[in-house]
């Protein structure tokens, strides 16, 4: 098939803080260049006019960031520093900060907030805000920034990655070209830049062949499931309550939280680990629940919810982050493990790894050499900076947890006295999906059954509900997007031994098992999928792949 090329000098995938930081923080260097070049401050040759390019799956810039979120000012106070006039879009400092230990029906206020969860000097933000304003501030500056490209596939010359394809549109669901059939082009460019979140297509694509997890640890995740309420009493926005505890027991790592907003919006959300033994584990279940706690019900009182949505969230730190660099290639943020899982924070490591990719982009385009060598400069700039740094001091914390909830504080506790030390460094981890127990193994029979919970509709909803409230949506007739390499696996030996989980730690009701000639077959209602990834993560056979659908497909959050 003929396709298009477009060619660009250098490529962001993914619309997020990462790349539109790095495109920013780019254009900004080749510009300050390029003047001190015309007026004879700098000998050197001007790099002229570049393009820079940000492409991004979702049907707007911002659809697939989800509302509030608590922001460490630093890296944007770096990024803007070159951007006259320019502030984010805070929603609000934060105002109080504390941690909250909730039992079945009562909680109490920890008298100490720990250090990590102390947010003093920060900012309640909308994340789909924060993107929309940096999409716009990049364009301002020459950038140019395309939704609707969804990157499906890395393209290489021998070990060199020189480019992108974009998906086909107009294909339908048995694979053939509908009337509006467009074959996805390819661009094509001298620095490919990974910024797809987290388990991104490409970057996974990019490790597998390019073996850049070799000598790393396995990535651990968890999965955060939050809803935007809007209450109709004034409350003080830039409030930021950690919680511990109800309902999660002790086995599984995970907790609440709970942003206040302007305009009475309250960010609330549970954040659970995908590395638990627990072949029923169902993270909205578990937040559903989380709502019924007196405490969070009295916050809720009276409100509505404006919208949902569900992410994984890279935690291994140092030790699982793979090579972020190859020849012609440069990952970051989240698609590289750039987030600080004792803080929950990622967006300021994300933004600061989009700068530090950037200046190593300008040192190539300088020399004209986009190749491993070169390239490699963002990992040492990387282990010069305060992101290391930062995540150097909780190397080993989320791996404390895989031990238990008890084994987890304690470690914590040991490595704060050490720098991440702790007892062993590093300590080993296991994937996720590796740990989940076959059911007579958990449960002690193998026909136990997952319990399920009722849900009122005012406070608590099932998932269809709760996707409707995400605004997904995807064209019907087109393949399916997920996946699945094997449906005997599914149907026979996963019914019998794991109980089919997909159904449950999926928070879109995507997995389905339904009677067809008296057997349960898997259905897929990839319609519903919010893009979390959290079945590409979780799955114990590693049978489904994520892969992008359509461009404009998925969630469509509303930037409150
Ligand atoms: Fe998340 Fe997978 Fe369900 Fe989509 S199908 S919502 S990616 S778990």
């Amino acid at each position: 098939m003929e396709r298009e090329q477009l060619e660009v000098d250098v490529l962001f995938v993914g619309a997020g803080p990462a790349s539109l930081g790095g495109a920013l923080h780019l254009s900004r260097l080749v510009g300050k260049h390029n003047e001190a070049v015309k007026s004879g401050q700098h000998s050197g040759q001007g790099l002229g006019d570049l393009t820079l390019l940000v492409i991004e799956k979702s049907r707007g810039i911002g659809s697939h960031a989800l509302s509030g979120a608590v922001v460490d000012p630093r890296a944007f106070d770096e990024l803007l520093e070159g951007f006259d006039g320019e502030t984010p879009p805070y929603d609000s400092p934060v105002e109080d900060d504390a941690l909250y230990i909730l039992s079945k029906n009562k909680s109490f206020r920890s008298a100490i907030t720990p250090p990590p969860l102390r947010n003093h000097g920060y900012y309640v933000a909308s994340l789909g805000r924060l993107v929309k304003w940096m999409a716009e501030l990049s364009e301002k500056n020459g950038i140019d920034v395309y939704p609707e490209f969804p990157a499906v596939e890395l393209l290489f010359e021998g070990d060199s990655v020189i480019g992108v394809r974009i998906g086909d549109k107009g294909v339908d669901k048995d694979g053939n070209p509908k009337l509006n059939f467009e074959p996805g082009i390819d661009v094509l460019a001298k620095v490919t830049v990974l910024g797809e979140g987290p388990r991104g297509t490409l970057t996974l694509q990019a490790e597998r062949r390019l073996n850049l997890n070799e000598g790393r640890h396995p990535q651990i995740y968890s999965i955060g499931v939050k809803e935007i309420w809007q209450v109709p009493r004034d409350i003080q926005p830039g409030l930021v309550y950690h919680t511990l505890g109800f309902p999660l027991g002790t086995q599984e790592f995970g907790g609440g939280f709970i942003y206040t907003m302007n305009n009475n919006l309250i960010d609330l959300g549970y954040v659970v680990g995908l590395d638990s033994e627990n072949p029923c584990l169902d993270a909205h279940h578990l937040f559903q629940e989380f709502k019924t706690h007196p405490f969070i019900r009295e916050i809720l009182e009276g409100g509505k919810v404006l919208s949902y949505g569900a992410k994984i969230i890279p935690e291994g730190g140092y030790y699982s982050m793979p090579r972020f660099y190859a020849n012609g290639l440069l990952i970051v943020g989240d698609s590289a493990g750039f987030l600080n899982a004792q803080r929950l924070k990622g967006i300021h490591l994300a933004i600061k790894s989009g700068m530090l990719a950037a200046e190593t982009i300008f040192e190539a385009l300088l020399k004209g050499d986009y190749s491993a060598a070169t390239l490699k400069s963002y990992q040492d700039r990387f282990e010069k900076s305060w992101a290391k740094g930062e995540l150097w001091r909780v190397r080993n914390f989320r791996q404390a947890f895989q031990r238990g909830f008890w084994s987890g504080m304690f470690h914590t506790g040991l490595q704060f006295l050490t720098n991440g030390r702790g007892l062993k460094d590093p300590l080993s981890t296991m994937p996720g999906h590796a740990r989940m127990k076959k059911l007579k193994d958990y449960f002690g029979k193998p026909d136990a059954e997952c319990e399920t919970m009722p849900f009122d509709g005012r406070l608590t909803f099932d998932k269809l509900t709760d996707v409707y409230f995400s605004n997904t949506a995807h064209e019907e007739d087109q393949p399916c997007h997920l996946k699945i390499l094997d449906f005997d696996i599914c149907h026979n030996r996963c019914t019998r031994e794991y109980g089919n989980p997909c159904q449950h730690f999926c928070p879109a009701h995507v997995y389905e098992m339904v009677e067809q000639d008296n057997k349960a077959r898997l259905q897929v209602n990839f319609s519903n999928c919010v893009h979390c990834k959290t079945c590409d993560v979780m799955d114990p056979y590693q049978i489904i792949v994520w892969t992008p659908p359509e461009g404009g497909g998925g969630p469509d959050y509303k930037n409150m």
